[in-house]
């Protein structure tokens, strides 16, 4: 198995790190900096990068980091990615040479529209796709798209840990408050997440089974979360169009 290292960057971005003896490898670097100061103080040689979208939060320090070291860079073939020298559309297994570790790559396109997630041993690198306790903005892709990214996801086994690429939890469970104020495990995870970000830890990773029980985007089909969408226009009640509404919902929330 492997070690997961959280690094933080910017002002809310996780770049995860997975280590295995003297081997890492880090996903969606969107700063050199603070992963050279990882690899530098533990002494790890950087094998691989792996990349789920083009954002610059997630590929900006690319380029500095191939300045350190050889390592190869995975991501989506349909993106321009810096340095990219292992193309990926989804469906592929990949297995980076100095790890062993093998990855799953998941197409999940919509909120850009080459995004990839990457699943090894139960960790789900799931980029700006799935958020804790949300989902991110479509940008790219359309509505049906993310939705049907997002089932996807939501069809991994419910102890899959959700490692994704920015700590947004408490001001997603402000939102999915909003559309179910009855639900009980969300109100008792926004105490924990309260009680979380007031002693400055991180909130990610959190499991699928959580997001399940707690996130609107995955409870499209529930009939509070159907009844909260049709009350902001919802066209129908189907799950697709739930979600829609949903989205259009937080965007402005
Ligand atoms: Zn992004
Ligand atoms: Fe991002």
């Amino acid at each position: 198995m492997f070690d997961v290292v959280r690094i933080s960057a910017f002002k809310d971005n996780y770049i995860w790190l997975l280590r295995k003896g003297g081997s890492a490898v880090v996903v969606d670097p969107g700063d050199a900096g603070p992963v050279l100061e990882v690899l530098k103080r533990e002494g790890l040689a950087l094998g691989a990068i792996l990349v789920t979208h083009h954002h610059q939060d997630h590929q900006g320090g690319i380029a500095a980091l191939l300045e350190h070291s050889r390592a190869e860079v995975f991501g989506p073939a349909a993106e321009s990615i810096t340095g990219l020298s292992r193309p990926l559309g989804g469906g592929e297994t990949v297995r980076p040479a100095s790890l062993g570790i093998e990855f799953e790559v998941i197409a999940v396109p919509g909120h850009t529209s080459g995004h990839l997630a990457y699943l090894a041993a139960g960790h789900l690198f799931c980029g700006d796709t799935l958020f804790t306790g949300g989902c991110g903005r479509i940008f790219e892709g359309t509505p049906a798209q993310m939705f049907d990214s997002l089932s996807r996801l939501a069809a991994l086994p419910d102890e899959t840990q959700v490692f994704c690429a920015h700590e947004y939890t408490e001001s997603n469970l402000r939102f999915a408050l909003a559309v179910e104020p009855d639900n009980q495990p969300l109100r008792d995870r926004v105490a924990e997440v309260a009680a979380c970000r007031s002693r400055g830890a991180a909130t990610v990773p959190a499991t699928l089974a959580l997001e399940k029980a707690t996130n609107p985007f995955l409870r499209c089909s529930e009939p509070a979360v159907r009844a909260a969408a049709k009350r902001q226009g919802a066209l129908s009640d189907e799950p697709v169009e739930v979600f829609a509404a949903l989205r259009a919902w937080k965007n402005s929330f």
